[in-house]
């Protein structure tokens, strides 16, 4: 995790979460939940074994939905699915 693991920087993700995913976003998300505790641990977060899953999947925000939207808002980029080219 980077210096960007913040309130100041979830806000960031949840107001600019309108805008499109980055076009030289690649790849796919490996469900690892590192974004579901940004900066805390989502209340939505579950378990199965050692599996993750989002309680609200079907319904879950555009933060979420869209996360990591650009490389400057990855957080989690150690790690992640998602790559940028
Ligand atoms: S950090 Fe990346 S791979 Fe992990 S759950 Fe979030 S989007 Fe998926």
């Amino acid at each position: 995790m980077t210096d960007n693991n913040t309130w100041t920087a979830k806000i960031k993700r949840t107001f600019t979460s309108v805008l499109p995913v980055a076009e030289n976003r690649k790849g796919k998300c490996i469900h690892c939940s590192r974004c579901c505790k940004l900066p805390n641990v989502c209340p939505f977060l579950r378990y199965r074994g050692k599996k993750s899953y989002c309680a609200i999947y079907p319904i879950r925000s555009l933060n979420c939905r869209k996360y990591p939207r650009t490389e400057s808002e990855c957080v989690t980029l150690k790690g992640c699915g998602y790559r940028f080219k």
